[in-house]
């Protein structure tokens, strides 16, 4: 890493984020490692972007008008051409690069019967 805040991994370049590895070095050599993330997420960057008046641009040239007499009857407005894809939509985001699931620890089932693990209620097999 040797300071250059990049990697071989291309994380840290394309996020200006320290990646895992990163990380992992900055630990090593106890670098702060919120002292890696680029300046660009600062608060004072933020500021800076917002600091200013934002205008809407309009373009006159580009815009139609359209009269309320003829040209609309002979308008013919269709609906977007889209298709559902076939099969059931999936359940999980796509995550973005840099991004990773995080592992949720599984909730043991705990039967009410029996205070017993592995089975519930209406499964439960013990004698009472
Ligand atoms: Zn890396
Ligand atoms: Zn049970």
């Amino acid at each position: 890493m040797q300071r250059q805040k990049t990697c071989t991994c291309n994380e840290f370049q394309a996020l200006k984020i320290p990646c895992m590895h990163a990380i992992a070095a900055a630990t090593r050599y106890k670098i702060r490692i919120d002292s890696l993330v680029d300046q660009c997420y600062s608060r004072t960057a933020y500021r800076e972007a917002y600091s200013k008046i934002i205008n809407p641009v309009v373009e006159y040239e580009s815009i139609e008008i359209l009269f309320s007499d003829s040209s609309v009857s002979e308008l013919e407005i269709n609906p977007p051409a889209s298709r559902r894809p076939p099969g059931r939509p999936r359940k999980n985001r796509i995550l973005s690069r840099g991004e990773f699931q995080m592992r949720v620890p599984k909730r043991r089932t705990v039967c009410s019967r029996c205070k017993g693990s592995g089975h519930n209620r209406a499964t439960c097999k013990v004698a009472i």
